[in-house]
C-alpha cells in the first residue's frame, strides 16, 4: 500500500443508529449526541493525518426508518462531495444496513471511491463498544490505496467486525453479538487484523475511463411473498392484488421451489400475464437457486419467473426498486435481472 501525495480527505456521514450514541446520564436512555462534536467521543481520530469532515442527517434515524428517499438523499451528498474527498464513510443503523449498502451499489454507478458503511452494535459512548473499531478501521480502508494509487476498495462495502463486505452481498444476521453480518456467497474483501488484508482479486473497479454515474430513481411497487407450507390461497390473492404491483420476490423453497398445486400456478401465471416480474430468490442463505434441478423449480422457470441466483432478498428488492424507478421496457429489466451490474449475483 502506498499514501497518497495529499493527506487523504474523507466524509463521515451520519444517518442515524446505535454507533451515533451514548447514554443519557440522568435517564439511562440511549440519545443522539450532536454529531459535530464527534471527535470528543472518538479522541483516536486525532491519530490519523488524514483530513475529516463530518456531517449528519438534520435529524438522524433509526435505520428501521429507513426509506427509498434516504438514498436518495445519500446519493445526493456523495455525489455533491464526489470530487472533494478520496473516500466515504456512512455510519447507519444495522438493522437495515444491508439495504441501504445494496440500493447505494446500484445507484452509484461507476463508482471509483470507497463508500464503506459500517455501524455497532453498542453504542459508541459505551466502554465496550464494537463502534471505535468499526468506525476507525473503516476510514482507514476508506483512505487506503494500492502501490498504484488507486483506492483499494472503490465499491460500497459494509465493515463489520474485521470483516470488509460487498455491500450487496451481505446480511445481518445477529441481533445481538457484534458479528452481526455475513456475505454467503461471497468471500470478505478483506480482513482486519494486524493488516488490513485485501482479497484484491475480489474487488470491483469500474471500467478504465468510466466516468461515476449517480442515479436517482427508484420505483418501490414491489413485494416480498415468502412461501410456508401451508399457504392459504386468499393469502397469495391478497398480496397479488396489490394496487400497482410491479414486481414480486418469491421467497422460494431450497434451490429455487415452490408447491406444485394448480391454484398456486394459475395464480402466478396470470400475475405474469399482467405484466409483474416474479423473481425467485431462495430462503436459504447460503447457494444459489437453480430452477431446472427439481420439477417444483422448473414449472416456475416455464411460468416465466426470473432467476434471483445467488442473490440476497435485499439486493433483489432494490435490484428491482432501481430498474423499475428507470422505467425500462419489461424485457431489459428481466435481461438486467439475469445480468450482474455491480457484483450483486454469479450468473
Ligand atoms: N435499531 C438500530 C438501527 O438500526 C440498531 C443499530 O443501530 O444497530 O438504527
Amino acid at each position: 500500500m502506498t499514501t497518497l501525495n495529499h493527506s487523504p480527505h474523507i466524509l463521515l456521514i451520519y444517518t442515524g443508529g446505535t454507533i451515533g450514541m451514548i447514554e443519557n446520564p440522568i435517564t439511562g436512555a440511549l440519545e443522539n449526541f450532536e454529531f459535530s462534536q464527534f471527535k470528543k467521543y472518538v479522541p483516536e481520530l486525532q491519530g490519523f493525518n488524514f483530513d475529516i469532515d463530518a456531517l449528519s442527517f438534520d435529524l438522524p434515524i433509526d435505520s428501521s426508518d429507513m426509506e427509498p428517499r434516504y438514498w436518495v438523499k445519500i446519493a445526493h451528498i456523495i455525489s455533491d462531495h464526489y470530487q472533494n474527498y478520496d473516500g466515504f464513510v456512512l455510519l447507519h443503523g444495522t438493522d437495515t444496513m444491508a439495504y441501504t449498502a445494496s440500493a447505494l451499489s446500484f445507484m452509484l454507478q461507476n463508482l471509483g471511491k470507497p463508500v464503506i458503511i459500517t455501524g455497532s452494535q453498542l453504542p459508541i459512548g459505551r466502554l465496550r463498544t464494537d463502534g471505535k473499531e468499526n468506525l476507525l478501521t473503516s476510514i482507514e480502508i476508506a483512505a487506503a490505496t494500492d502501490s498504484r494509487g488507486r483506492p483499494m476498495a472503490p465499491e460500497v462495502c459494509i465493515f463489520f467486525e474485521n470483516r470488509l463486505m460487498r455491500g450487496n452481498r451481505t446480511t445481518k444476521i445477529n441481533a445481538e453479538g457484534f458479528n452481526a453480518f455475513r456475505s454467503f456467497n461471497l468471500p470478505s474483501l478483506a480482513h482486519a487484523g494486524i493488516h488490513i488484508k485485501y482479497e484484491e482479486h475480489l474487488i470491483r473497479r469500474p471500467e478504465p475511463g468510466a466516468v461515476f454515474k449517480p442515479h436517482f430513481l427508484l420505483d418501490n411497487n414491489v413485494m416480498i411473498l415468502t412461501l410456508f407450507p401451508g399457504i392459504r390461497p386468499e393469502v397469495v390473492d391478497a398480496c397479488f392484488a396489490v394496487r400497482g404491483l410491479r414486481a414480486v420476490i418469491l421467497k422460494t423453497f431450497g434451490s429455487g421451489n415452490a408447491p406444485q398445486k394448480p391454484w398456486f400456478m394459475d395464480k402466478l401465471r396470470a400475475l405474469i400475464d399482467r405484466g409483474v416480474i416474479v423473481v425467485n430468490v431462495t430462503q436459504c442463505y447460503k447457494g444459489s437457486v437453480e430452477m431446472h434441478r427439481y420439477g417444483t423449480g422448473l414449472q416456475l422457470l416455464q411460468a416465466g419467473v426470473v432467476n434471483g441466483y445467488d442473490s440476497t432478498m435485499e439486493s433483489v428488492l432494490t435490484k428491482l426498486m432501481f430498474l423499475l424507478g428507470h422505467d425500462y421496457p419489461h424485457n431489459e429489466i428481466v435481461r438486467l435481472m439475469n445480468t450482474d451490474i455491480a457484483g450483486e449475483i454469479t450468473v
